[in-house]
C-alpha cells in the first residue's frame, strides 16, 4: 500500500510548482500579432546578395545546387555580356530557382558559395496556401537594385562554430589576379591592379584550342592506366 504521506508530499511538491510559474510572466507570443526577435543565425529564406557596385555577387559556379542534399537549387548560367555585365565574372545565373518544399535549411549552400552571394536569412514567414508559391525564383531572392548587404554571413563570421568553414573575409586593396578568379574568391569590388599606367585591364585567360583528335586523354608519365581507345575499350 502507497505511503499516504508520501503521495500527499508529492502533490503538494507539485502544486507549489503550478502556484510557482502562476504569477510569472507569460512567455507565449500571440504570432503573427507579435513576432519574436530572432538570433541572426536563425536560417530561413534565402537572399542572393550584391557588392556595393551593384553586380551580383553569383557567379553561377553552381556549388550550392551541387552541394544542396535536397535538390532544392535550380540554376541556368548564362555568359556576361562584356559591355553590360550581371557578375564580375564570365557568367551569371540567368534563372535561380531555391524549391522551399524541398530545402531543408541546412545552410550548406550557403557554407558552400565562394563570394557570399547566398545566404539564409532570419525571414521564417513562409507560410503559402499553393506550392508554385513556395518557388522562389530570382526576382524574389535578389537584393534590390541599390543594396548591397552580406546578410547572415556576417552573423556567422565573428565566432563561427569549430565545424564551419571561414566565410568570405573582408579585403582591401587591389587583386592581382584575373577578374574572374576575383570574383569566384568574392572580391568582386576591388580594383584589378594595372601594372603600368594605360596597360589595359586583364580581363580572361583565353580557353586553350583543343583539336578534336586531340582532345583524348594521355596516359600520365609512370601511370598504368591507358586511356580508352575510340571504341571507349582499355
Ligand atoms: S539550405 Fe540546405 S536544403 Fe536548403 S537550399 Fe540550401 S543546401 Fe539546399
Ligand atoms: S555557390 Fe554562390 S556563386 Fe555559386 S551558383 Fe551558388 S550562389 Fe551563385
Amino acid at each position: 500500500m502507497a505511503n499516504p504521506f508520501k503521495s500527499t508530499a508529492e502533490s503538494l511538491k507539485g502544486m507549489g510548482i503550478t502556484l510557482k510559474n502562476f504569477f510569472s510572466k507569460p512567455v507565449t507570443v500571440q504570432y503573427p500579432e507579435q513576432v519574436r526577435n530572432l538570433p541572426a543565425r536563425v536560417r530561413g529564406r534565402h537572399v542572393l546578395h550584391r557588392y556595393d557596385n551593384g553586380l551580383e555577387r553569383c557567379i553561377a559556379c553552381m556549388l550550392c545546387s551541387g552541394t544542396c542534399p535536397a535538390d532544392a537549387i535550380y540554376i541556368e548560367p548564362a555568359e556576361n555580356d562584356p559591355g553590360k555585365p550581371n557578375s564580375p565574372g564570365e557568367r551569371f545565373a540567368k534563372v535561380f530557382q531555391v524549391d522551399m518544399l524541398r530545402c531543408i535549411f541546412c545552410g550548406y549552400c550557403q557554407a558552400a558559395c565562394p563570394t557570399g552571394a547566398i545566404t539564409l536569412e532570419n525571414n521564417t514567414a513562409l507560410a503559402t496556401y499553393t506550392r508554385t508559391s513556395m518557388l522562389y525564383n530570382k526576382q524574389d531572392l535578389l537584393e534590390p537594385v541599390g543594396t548591397a548587404t552580406r546578410g547572415a554571413a556576417l552573423a556567422w563570421e565573428p565566432t563561427p562554430p569549430p565545424e564551419a568553414k571561414p566565410l568570405i573575409p573582408d579585403f582591401k586593396g587591389v587583386f592581382d589576379g584575373w577578374e574572374t578568379t576575383a570574383a569566384a574568391v568574392g572580391r568582386g569590388n576591388l580594383p584589378l591592379e594595372v601594372k603600368e599606367p594605360g596597360a589595359p585591364k586583364p580581363l580572361r585567360k583565353a580557353a586553350p584550342v583543343v583539336p578534336p583528335g586531340d582532345a583524348t586523354p594521355k596516359a600520365l608519365p609512370g601511370s598504368t592506366i591507358q586511356p580508352a581507345d575510340e571504341e571507349g575499350q582499355s
